[in-house]
């Protein structure tokens, strides 16, 4: 039914009316885009019929593989009750559910749960809170954030100003607030550099926001937990509240449904998204403590109240199918194959990618994976890499010179053995053509 000049078309009609994120739209349609009409399982299926193993989970969010049958049921279940409903003064019985499932699990005292939509929003919600709580105890001098450098927190202006920049998003600096920036997990002494700054800024900061264990969009960058612990514990000793960002780490990606659990570290503000309905729908949530929530607490319509909220927060369709994803993703079998499925793709680079001489470095946490080339004065490297490895049937798409591998977590061993044949194969290809 399809063929090459249907791809074309579709290709056309794409490039003519959306803007694609991230993406130079002048180019867009010269880099061979996949335009993807359906999924089975970890496959995504691109309008000619040509499978590719959706090798980054479709940018991070994805966690059982697409079209799961529990999945799609409780969806179907949940439109025949109600879409949407606002929670703006309001309830519903499927974000209640939600709430309650996922408040044994997340690494924070007593949680209370604000949905958003994005990543990004579930960010900035928790900076605003984290602001809002300091002027709600009359500590309004307690207004700075330390985050790190190499941090990735969205890109809405306050999650960029979190942010350390890159991705060509520097062009708003002149937009974002100022942060107290300490080195991030680039550099060994990381930890000790930011206890020193809370040590010495602790009078003015209201709170310190981590991505713990591996900071993600920095290149996969992994952390020693004891260090989280420590940063964790001087925040504690200083009272400043401490934000995890586990939109990327977060429901079993590491090893752990969250790092902050391998970390022991219990945030006061926890920031949730990506992986909350499995990759299915949009939302995110940010978890306070009770800590946290109770400052919030006063007259009605007084300025104890947190004056933000989303007309989506809370999408009852999205709540119905992050409740049984929930119920899926804690089985045992998932991080009993997260670990195993990690030592095989740690195994199986370091056997055939790691001694290629175009690769600096790689790095693996559960099922997080960055292999960092040595790009070169053109850069680009990882790109067309990651361009071959599409042609070859493995979606792969890379980060700067790292090329980032993030399959779902019922990725299969065979599948792991495809994506770094694959892998080896269009680096080997990509590299002899650049020595030709
Ligand atoms: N925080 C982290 C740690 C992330 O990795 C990302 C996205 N990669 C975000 C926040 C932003 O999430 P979203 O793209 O859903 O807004």
């Amino acid at each position: 039914m399809y063929g090459e000049v249907n791809l074309r078309n579709w290709v056309e009609r794409d490039a003519r009316r959306v803007w694609h994120g991230f993406t130079q739209m002048a180019a867009y349609s010269n880099t061979e885009p996949l335009v993807v009409d359906r999924a089975e399982g970890r496959y995504l299926i691109d309008i000619d019929g040509r499978r590719y193993l959706d090798a980054i989970s479709s940018l991070w969010v994805n966690t059982l593989g697409h079209r799961v049958p529990e999945l799609d049921q409780a969806l179907i279940e949940q439109t025949a009750k109600v879409a949407h409903s606002t929670m703006l003064g309001n309830g519903n019985t499927a974000v209640i559910e939600l709430a309650e499932a996922l408040a044994p699990l997340v690494p924070v005292d007593d949680p209370h749960f604000l949905f958003a939509s994005d990543g990004a929003s579930a960010v900035e919600q928790a900076l605003k809170i984290a602001f809002q709580y300091w002027i709600n105890h009359g500590r309004s001098e307690r207004r700075r954030f330390l985050a790190l450098g190499g941090a990735y927190h969205g890109d809405t202006t306050g999650a960029l100003s979190a942010g350390d920049g890159g991705f060509g998003t520097d062009i708003f600096a002149p937009l974002e607030f100022p942060v107290l920036r300490t080195p991030g997990l680039a550099d060994p002494n990381w930890a000790d550099l930011t206890i020193e700054a809370i040590e010495s800024h602790s009078a003015e900061l209201a709170a310190v926001i981590v991505e713990p264990l591996v900071q993600g969009a920095g290149g996969i960058l992994i952390g020693k937990a004891s260090d989280f612990r420590r940063v964790a514990q001087a925040c504690q000793r200083f009272e400043i509240l401490l934000i995890c960002d586990e939109v990327a780490t977060g429901f079993g990606r590491t090893g752990a449904l969250f790092a902050s659990d391998l970390c022991e570290i219990r945030p006061d503000l926890l920031c949730l998204g990506k992986g909350l309905t499995g990759g299915y729908l949009p939302m995110s949530a940010t978890v306070a403590s009770d800590r946290v929530y109770s400052a919030f607490l006063g007259r009605d319509l007084g300025p104890q109240t947190l004056y933000h909220g989303h007309s989506y927060g809370g999408n009852a369709l999205a709540a119905a199918v992050a409740k049984r994803h929930l119920e899926l993703i804690t089985q045992p079998a998932i991080l009993a194959n997260v670990e195993a499925r990690s030592s095989q793709l740690g195994q199986l680079l370091e056997a055939q990618i790691a001694g290629s001489e175009s690769v600096r470095s790689i790095r693996i946490q559960g099922l997080m994976a960055g292999v960092e080339l040595i790009g070169g004065d053109q850069g680009g490297l990882a790109r067309r890499v990651c361009a071959e490895s599409v042609r070859r049937g493995v979606l792969l798409r890379p980060l700067g010179e790292v090329i980032v591998i993030m399959p779902p977590l019922t990725i299969n061993a065979a599948e792991i053995k495809l994506i770094v044949e694959v892998l080896e194969a269009a680096l080997a290809h990509v590299t002899g053509l650049i020595a030709l």
